[in-house]
C-alpha cells in the first residue's frame, strides 16, 4: 500500500467510525451471532494474493460489525464504562502512525517526556499529594501501565522486594527464601478478581477479608487478620484498598486502613480503577482522605476519563522500590541521559512501551479540566435520575447507589430478579449484568456511554418495568393457580390487571 492509498483508506476508515457512532443508538446493543459464526464466514486459508482496502472495509461491515457488542451504545449499562472519545481515537491512530517503541529515553525522548508531564497534570487534576508526582523533589512519580490488574501485580512485586530488603537489613542472617515464604497480602472480599489474581501470580496468599454491610473494608477487620497472621509467624506485606469496588462502587476508609499499614511497614496500594476519575471533581475528594498513607495509587483513565483502552495511571511514593524490583541493567540499553528522565522500562513488566501519553494529552487538551468534570457530573446525575425512577415503583428496591452505578432488584425472592435479567438479556434492547449484594441477587446499572442522555435512561427504565410487568403477572398467575390447584390462570381471574399490579402485591 502506497502513501496515496493510505490516505484514502485512512479517511474512509475514519468515515466508517463516524457513521458507526452516528447510528449506534439505533443498533441492538448485543449481537445475534452464535459461537463459531466468524470461522464459517472466513476462508480457511489466508488470501494468496493481496486484496483491496475497499474489500477489507466491506468485510469489516459484513463480518466484524455483526459480532460487536456496542459498548458505546447509550443502552449499554453492563460492567463499568470503557472510555471512548474522538480525541483519544486520533491519539491512538497517531501513536500507531509514528510507530516508535519507547524502551528508553533516547528511543524516543518525546515518549518519556510527555508521559512525565501528563502524569503530573493528571496527579494534580485528581488532587493527589505532591509526593506522588514526578515534579516533586522526592523519589515519587507516575507512570502509565496497561491495566489496573497489571498495576496491582506490580505493586505486589515491589512490596515483596521492599519487605525482603528491609528485613534483611535489620537481620542479615535471614534468608530471602524464608522471608518470601511467609509474606501475606490482604484486601476485601469486594475486590476485583484481578486482586486475587495478583496474589496467585506473585505467590503471596491474598486474604479476602469480609467487608462491612456497606461493602467497605474496616480497620478492625484488617487489624485482626494482621495480628492473627503475625501470631503464626507470618509477615504481612501488602494491602490493596478499594476506592470504588467493582460490585457496588463502595469506598474503603483509607484514613482507617492507612495508619495500620504504616505502623507495620505494609505496602498500601489503592485501587481506584473506575472511581478515580471522580476525583477530578473537588466535591468527591473527601473520599481520598488518608491517601497520604498509601505507597501506590492507581486509576484507569481508560474506564471513565474518556481515554480509550489501554491507559492505566499508576503513582508511587518512592519509585526506587519499583526500579529495584525490575531493573536488570544491560549494556546495550544504557544511555547518557540517565537520571534526568525516568527509565520507565524499570517501572513495568515489559521492555517495549507504547505512546499512551499521546491520547491522554489529546483528551486533556481538547476537553480541558472543565470538559472532564462536566462528563463525570453528567454521568453521575444520570445514575441519580435512574435511582429516582426505580424508587417510584415499589415493586423494586434500590440496594446501592454510588457514582455512576446503581444496584437494584425486584422485591422478594431472588428468582424474580433472575427472571427479569434473563428476559432483558434475551431481548437485547439494553445490556445489564447481575451482581450479588449481601446475599441478594441484584442488577447492576452503570451509566457507561458518553452518549447516554436522560431519554436513554428512561428507555432502559421502561424496559425493566415492562419486563417486570410480565414477570409479576406470571408470578401472581402461578400463585393463584397453585392455590386453586389448577395450572395457568388468566390475570383477570385473579382480580387485577396489568396496570394495577401494585395493588395486588
Ligand atoms: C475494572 C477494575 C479493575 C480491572 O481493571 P483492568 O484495567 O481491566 O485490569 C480492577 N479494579 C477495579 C476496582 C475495577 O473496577
Amino acid at each position: 500500500m502506497d502513501v496515496d492509498e493510505f490516505r484514502e483508506f485512512g479517511k474512509a476508515a475514519v468515515d466508517y467510525i463516524a457513521d458507526y457512532f452516528q447510528t449506534i443508538r439505533d443498533r441492538p446493543v448485543l449481537p445475534s451471532v452464535h459461537p463459531g459464526y466468524l470461522g464459517e464466514l472466513l476462508p480457511k486459508e489466508p488470501p494468496q494474493t493481496g486484496e483491496s482496502w475497499q474489500e477489507v472495509l466491506q468485510d469489516v461491515d459484513r463480518i466484524i460489525m455483526p459480532g460487536l457488542t456496542h459498548w458505546h451504545s447509550p443502552k449499554f449499562h453492563a460492567y463499568y464504562p470503557t472510555a471512548h472519545s474522538f480525541p483519544a481515537v486520533v491519539g491512538e491512530m497517531m501513536s500507531a502512525g509514528f510507530g516508535c517503541v519507547g524502551l528508553n529515553w533516547v528511543a524516543s525522548p518525546a515518549y518519556t517526556e510527555l508521559e512525565v508531564v501528563m502524569m503530573n497534570w493528571l496527579g494534580k487534576l485528581l488532587g493527589l499529594p505532591e509526593e506522588f508526582l514526578n515534579c516533586s523533589d522526592g523519589p515519587g512519580g507516575g507512570v502509565i501501565q496497561g491495566s489496573a490488574s497489571e498495576v496491582t501485580f506490580i505493586g505486589l512485586l515491589a512490596a515483596k522486594e521492599k519487605k525482603v530488603k528491609d528485613l534483611m537489613a535489620q537481620d542479615p542472617t535471614l534468608k530471602e527464601a524464608d522471608i518470601k515464604g511467609k509474606l501475606v497480602a490482604y484486601s476485601s472480599d469486594q475486590s476485583n478478581s484481578s486482586v486475587e489474581k495478583s496474589g496467585l501470580l506473585g505467590s503471596m496468599p491474598m486474604r479476602l477479608l469480609p467487608a462491612d454491610k456497606e461493602g467497605k473494608l474496616r480497620g478492625d477487620t484488617l487489624l485482626d487478620a494482621i495480628e492473627k497472621d503475625k501470631a503464626q509467624g507470618l509477615i504481612p506485606c501488602y494491602v490493596v484498598a478499594n476506592l470504588g469496588t467493582t460490585p457496588t462502587c463502595a469506598f474503603d476508609d483509607l484514613a482507617e486502613l492507612g495508619p495500620i499499614c504504616n505502623r507495620d511497614n505494609i505496602w498500601l496500594h489503592v485501587d481506584a480503577a473506575y472511581a478515580g476519575t471522580a476525583f477530578t471533581c473537588p466535591e468527591y475528594r473527601y473520599l481520598l482522605k488518608g491517601v497520604e498513607h498509601a505507597d501506590s495509587f492507581n486509576f484507569n483513565p481508560h474506564k471513565w476519563m474518556l481515554v480509550n483502552f489501554d491507559c492505566s495511571a499508576m503513582w508511587v511514593k518512592n519509585a526506587r522500590y519499583l526500579v529495584e524490583a525490575f531493573n536488570v541493567e544491560r549494556i546495550y540499553l544504557k544511555d547518557q541521559h540517565k537520571g534526568l528522565a525516568p527509565e520507565y522500562r524499570h517501572w513495568q513488566v515489559s521492555l517495549g512501551r507504547r505512546f499512551r501519553a499521546l491520547k491522554l494529552w489529546f483528551v486533556l487538551k481538547i476537553y480541558g479540566v472543565e470538559g472532564i468534570q462536566k462528563h463525570v457530573r453528567h454521568q453521575i446525575s444520570l445514575a441519580k435520575y435512574f435511582e429516582e425512577l426505580v424508587r417510584t415503583d415499589d415493586r423494586f428496591e434500590v440496594c446501592t447507589s454510588s457514582m455512576g452505578l446503581v444496584t437494584f432488584r425486584l422485591e422478594g425472592d431472588n428468582q424474580l430478579t433472575k427472571n427479569l435479567i434473563s428476559r432483558i438479556q434475551e431481548r437485547k434492547n439494553i445490556f445489564v449484568i447481575p451482581g450479588q449484594f449481601r446475599n441478594k441477587y441484584v442488577i447492576r446499572f452503570a451509566v457507561c456511554s458518553r452518549l447516554t442522555e436522560r431519554s436513554d435512561v428512561e428507555f432502559s427504565w421502561k424496559e425493566f418495568q415492562s419486563q417486570a410487568d410480565e414477570i409479576i403477572v406470571s408470578k401472581i398467575t402461578s400463585e393463584v393457580g397453585d392455590k386453586k390447584g389448577i395450572g395457568a390462570i388468566q390475570l383477570s381471574d385473579a382480580g387485577c390487571d396489568k396496570n394495577s399490579i401494585e395493588k395486588c402485591k
